[in-house]
């Protein structure tokens, strides 16, 4: 059956993958941008998910046009990379405000109509950072640790609504996030990897694809990784 679909952060990267592999099964696909272009095939909708009055306004746009969203991907993200000691309030509190904040919000705005419905499932996209952490990233991993919380805490609040909500953790995936690293790191990181590769955002897309689906509906509060085995053990 078809469904109505928002990723974040779907006009690019990882949540473009995923918007397009939902729009290939024949979903109804809904993706922020903040002014970019938006792919073909995609219902765009402008929206900066650190400003609460424009997540509901793109919530109300989509309900209005698509319907309302039956599946949500909380996949906008960014990094602000530094060591703790260096690291501003401001890099601190921008990263904790788009990654955890932004997914929060869009959680509790889709919450509303899928506990109407009495089906939802929401995913969220953390990182191997979360689970492991990172130097530099005390910041980012702090988010992308929070999703877990946030993710199991509406499995224990909406669980037994046929509401799911789970976390995909990737590891190195090439993107415009992962092409910023320096050659010498990357190399570092690809020596730990035991898939021994960097993967494409599609391997992403697939395990949200299936999360999302009917048939996982029994699989909630779980955390996947999508990583190559770089992050195993946590
Ligand atoms: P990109 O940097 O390629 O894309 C980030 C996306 O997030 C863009 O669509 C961007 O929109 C959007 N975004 C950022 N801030 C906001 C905001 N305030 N409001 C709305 N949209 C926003 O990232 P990736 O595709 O690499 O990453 C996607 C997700 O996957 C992120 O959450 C990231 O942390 C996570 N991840 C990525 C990994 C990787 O290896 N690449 C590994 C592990 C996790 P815009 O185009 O307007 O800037």
């Amino acid at each position: 059956m078809p469904r109505t679909v928002l990723v974040t952060g779907g006009n690019r990267g990882i949540g473009l993958a995923i918007a397009q592999r939902f729009a290939k099964q024949g979903d109804r696909v809904a993706v922020t941008h903040r002014g970019s272009e938006v792919p073909a095939g995609l219902y765009g909708v402008r929206c900066d998910i650190t400003d609460p009055e424009q997540v509901d306004a793109a919530f109300g746009q989509i309900e209005a046009e698509l319907g309302p969203v039956e599946v949500l991907v909380a996949n906008a993200g960014i990094t602000a990379d530094t060591l703790l000691l260096r690291m501003s309030e401001e890099q601190f509190s921008s990263v904790l405000e788009t990654n955890l904040a932004g997914s929060w919000r869009c959680a509790k705005r889709a919450a509303t109509k899928m506990l109407r419905a009495r089906w939802g499932r929401m995913i969220f996209i953390s990182s191997v950072a979360g689970l492991s952490g990172n130097p530099g990233q005390t910041n980012y991993a702090a988010s992308k640790a929070g999703l877990v919380g946030l993710a199991r805490s509406i499995t224990r609040e909406l669980g037994s609504r046929n509401i799911t909500a789970n976390v995909v953790a990737p590891g190195m995936i090439e993107t415009d996030m992962t092409a910023e690293l320096p050659e010498a790191r990357r190399k570092q990181i690809l020596g730990e990897i035991p898939g021994g590769r960097f993967a494409q955002a599609d391997e992403v897309a697939a395990a949200v694809g299936f999360l999302a689906s009917d048939e996982a509906g029994y699989i909630t509060g779980a955390v996947l990784p999508v990583d190559g085995g770089l992050g195993m053990g946590h």
